[in-house]
């Protein structure tokens, strides 16, 4: 199945398949200008999509209080609501090919990495629906003849905003827990990124999510994101990007008592110590850093290396980092895509500069690359910096490409110290062999992540987030699935005599 239209002016790019957004069940416009959806191999618009403004958004989020209030998906009984979950995620699945294809297309990500990604988005609809089934309020030892519990409720409408690097997983992250527990959603995809989560809006009808449910509008995040997270009736935002816009997304519903989620950048600091076989951290951390062209929030791109291995290891790196196949991202042989923008590529070379100002080597990369074939494309080449300090920017500001910095350390205190030494908590790793050392280190850093011998791996039990600049909140596991909720207690007085206050006897204590 495809969202896609012919749209009715009569430009040339009105023979590019055009995108509408999806509000209250129904393909419409909006009223933003129309978006160009570029394809960063090669640099040239292949789609287009309808842009939501402020005035669409508040339709979009009013379609959503509406179809909460109508009540026929927030009141479905628990065990029909996991089983509309459960066929949205044979539905995804069914579709999968078709999802992987065009997320890949818009991200630039290649063809393997983004298959290896969003083969598990099901998952994240299965699992939250069998959290559905699973949860239970508490009883509350309350004093007295009282019998007082807990149970949930939904929040109403949930305003989520996604980045363009994982489009699918990063929304479904928190759709699947926010549908899960009864709410209606205004999914704003990145505007660089909108085709796979318009898909989805399509097939979340097709399972049985109500009309209005599910809504999702493509905008300009100053201006359809602003107007989202500012509107009266969200009770909750799904925030994942920059720190800067993630502070305002903080500060908006912090102001009318709105819960949020904000999901920010990272410089995720990687331990390796010199018990580790130094093929094995090179491998491990190449991985880490690299994947997905540098462009995930929890890239291992600050390597923290002991000072006994560290020019063997960067020599392996080094290694590593030449041989990973930069080319077509349609190509199952393609290991590392182009990254998202021209103004990114840009972004990213201008940082390898600014580190060798500040004294840094660039031990390999540092360049933009020509992919045969692909002259518009936007390839950065896999970038090692060495003789870097922590105090440089490239240590301590998000890059977001594939770059990645190595700093020594000597001893576990000074390594600790480091990583820990940074605006951003949010991913971290941690190579070595030495399982006490494995735990003892985990248990110092300050990021609210740490992946010991691995990196990247993400699953719906558990939790995801940050501290500090990184943001706050999780997605993942019970801690997300009850955020979509309030809590509320309920007491039932279990005394065989009434309540009669007035009549001059203590009745029981007040608060
Ligand atoms: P971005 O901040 O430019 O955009 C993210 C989303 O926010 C988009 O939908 C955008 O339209 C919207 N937006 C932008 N300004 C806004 C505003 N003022 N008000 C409301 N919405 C606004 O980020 P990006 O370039 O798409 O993504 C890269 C960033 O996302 C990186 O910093 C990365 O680390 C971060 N990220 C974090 C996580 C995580 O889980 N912590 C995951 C992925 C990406």
């Amino acid at each position: 199945m495809t969202t896609t239209a012919s749209r009715p002016d009569t430009t040339s790019a009105a023979a590019l398949p055009y995108h509408r957004m999806l509000v209250d069940g129904r393909e419409v416009d909006g009223h933003g200008d129309v978006l160009d959806i570029v394809n960063p191999a090669t640099g040239a618009v292949f789609a287009r999509a309808a842009c939501a403004d402020a005035d669409d958004v508040d339709v979009a989020v009013r379609a959503a209080r509406a179809a909460f209030e109508r009540g026929l998906w927030r009141d479905l009984p628990i065990h029909e609501r996991a089983r509309v979950l459960n066929r949205f995620a044979d539905l995804l699945a069914d579709n999968m090919e078709e999802l992987y294809r065009l997320e890949a297309v818009n991200n630039g990500r290649p063809i393997t990495e983004t298959k290896a990604q969003i083969t598990r988005l099901p998952e994240w609809y299965r699992y939250n629906a069998a959290l559905l089934l699973a949860d239970r309020g508490a009883v509350v030892p309350m004093s007295g003849e009282y019998h007082s519990y807990t149970s949930r409720f939904p929040i109403g409408v949930v305003g989520i905003l996604s980045s363009f690097n994982h489009p699918l997983m990063i929304a479904s992250k928190s759709l699947a827990p926010a549908l899960a527990t009864g709410n209606s959603v205004v999914l704003k995809p990145s505007e660089q990124t909108p085709l796979t989560a318009l898909l989805v809006g399509r097939l979340a009808l097709d399972a049985g999510i109500p009309a209005g449910v599910l809504n999702v509008v493509p905008a300009l995040g100053p201006v359809g994101g602003a107007a989202l997270v500012e509107h009266p009736l969200v009770a909750k935002a799904v925030f994942t990007g920059g720190t800067e816009p993630g502070r305002a997304v903080a500060v908006a519903t912090a102001r009318r008592f709105a819960k949020s989620t904000v999901e920010l950048g990272g410089k995720s600091p990687v331990l390796v110590f010199d018990d580790m076989d130094v093929d094995v951290a090179a491998r491990g951390t190449a991985f880490g850093g690299f994947i997905g062209a540098g462009q995930t929030c929890i890239a291992g791109t600050r390597l923290l290396v002991q000072r006994t291995i560290h020019d063997a290891f960067v020599e392996r790196l080094v290694d590593q980092a030449e041989r990973i196949v930069v080319g077509d991202p349609r190509e199952a042989s393609t290991q590392l895509g182009p990254v998202i923008s021209e103004r990114a590529r840009t972004r990213i070379l201008d940082y390898v500069a600014t580190g060798v100002a500040e004294g840094a080597t660039v031990a390999t990369g540092g360049h933009a690359v020509d992919v045969p074939g692909l002259p518009g494309g936007f390839f950065v080449a896999p970038t090692v910096l060495t003789g870097v300090r922590n105090s440089m920017r490239v240590a301590q500001e998000e890059i977001f490409g594939p770059v990645l910095v190595v700093i020594p350390f000597d001893d576990e205190d000074e390594a600790v110290a480091i990583a820990n030494d940074s605006p951003f908590g949010l991913g971290s790793g941690i190579w070595t062999r030495d399982v006490a050392r494995a735990h003892r280190v985990a248990s110092r850093l300050e990021h609210g992540i740490v992946w010991v011998n691995d990196h990247h791996r993400l699953d719906p039990s558990s939790p995801w987030g940050g501290v500090k600049d990184s943001g706050h909140g999780r997605e993942g596991g019970w801690e997300s699935f009850h955020d979509f909720t309030h809590v509320r207690a309920v007491t039932v007085r279990t005394a065989a005599d009434d309540v009669d206050w007035y009549a001059g006897r203590a009745t029981g204590r007040l608060n």
